[in-house]
Order: C-alpha cells, then structure tokens, then sequence
C-alpha cells in the first residue's frame, strides 16, 4: 500500500480532473469549495481517489435518478481541529431516512441489479475507517444528499 505524504488538494484536484468531462456531459455544474492553503497528510492515496469517485458517482446517478433540472455537485475541503473533512454534497433528492442506516452495509443498493452493486459505500467505509482511520457518514440537506470524510492529518 502507498503510504505517501501529499497535498490533499492535489489528490482531489486529480480525482476531479478524471470525474471532470463526465459531469460536464450531463450538464453537472461541479462547485468546488476547496480551501487553497495547502493540506499536507501522510495517508494511502489510491484508496482515498476510489472512495471520492464512488460518491462523486452515486451522485451522479442520483441526479439523473430524479431527473433534477439544474444539477450540481459541490466538494468541499477544510481543515478543523485534527482533522481534515472533505464534503460532497449534490442536489438530488436526498437519501431516504428508512435506508439511510443500511447505505454502508454490503450489497445494499436501490438501484438495479445491473447499474448497481451495493458495494461502493461499503469499500468506501472500509477503506476510511481501516485504511485512512477516518470516518464517513451521510446526511440529508436541505439540497440533497451529503457525504463527510473525515481523515486525520496522518494514518500513523
Ligand atoms: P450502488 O451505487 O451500487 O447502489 P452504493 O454502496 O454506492 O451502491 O450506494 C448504496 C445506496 O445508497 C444507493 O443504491 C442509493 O440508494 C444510496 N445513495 C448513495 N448515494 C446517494 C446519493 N447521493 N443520493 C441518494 N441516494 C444515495
Ligand atoms: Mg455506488
């Protein structure tokens, strides 16, 4: 596993790159609200980039779920007392409170079987809690959906 120490921004900034032309051809506004003072963390990075993409696209597939007409998606970054916390949150209709315990939980997936597994938000939070000693949880917003990552500055 890579353990490397980064500018946090530079990894979410590639990520973004790479989610980029896919949210512009289905007219996604991405608002990035990334602190630009520069984040050092000693964390795994490829692991973190799959957890970000896995959010990014169940908003995606949310968006175009509910068929929302000005669709947005804002990340979030800043830095608080120990830790890091990255947000995304979309516009879409939110996650139903009766799911909302079951969303981490494997194979869990309100989708079909063939445009979803289940199995993203759950190697999403096993790779926060294990691998990057963090934390992921969702909340519904006034907007829609919102997923929370909270990483410490160092995974040792
Ligand atoms: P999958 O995407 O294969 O369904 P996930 O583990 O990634 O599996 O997500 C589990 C479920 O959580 C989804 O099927 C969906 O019901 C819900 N969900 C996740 N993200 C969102 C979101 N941004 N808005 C609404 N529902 C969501
Ligand atoms: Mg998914």
């Amino acid at each position: 596993k890579e353990l490397r120490e980064v500018i946090l921004q530079d990894r979410i900034n590639l990520v973004l790159d790479i989610v980029k032309d896919s949210l512009r051809n289905r007219h996604i506004k991405l608002i990035n609200k990334i602190e630009e003072t520069p984040f050092k963390v000693v964390t795994i990075i490829g692991e973190l980039d799959q957890v970000l993409i896995n959010i990014i696209n169940n908003a995606k597939d949310a968006l175009k779920e509910q068929k929302i007409e000005n669709p947005w998606i804002e990340i979030e970054l800043k830095k608080e007392e120990s830790i890091f916390v990255i947000t995304i949150e979309d516009n879409a209709k939110g996650i139903k409170e009766e799911i909302m315990p079951k969303i981490f939980e494997p194979y869990f997936t309100t989708k079909h079987k063939s445009q979803g597994t289940g199995l993203g938000l759950h190697m999403s939070y096993k790779i926060v809690t294990e691998s990057l000693k963090g934390k992921i949880y969702a909340q519904n917003t006034e907007n829609g959906a919102k997923f929370f990552i909270e990483l410490p500055y160092s995974v040792v």
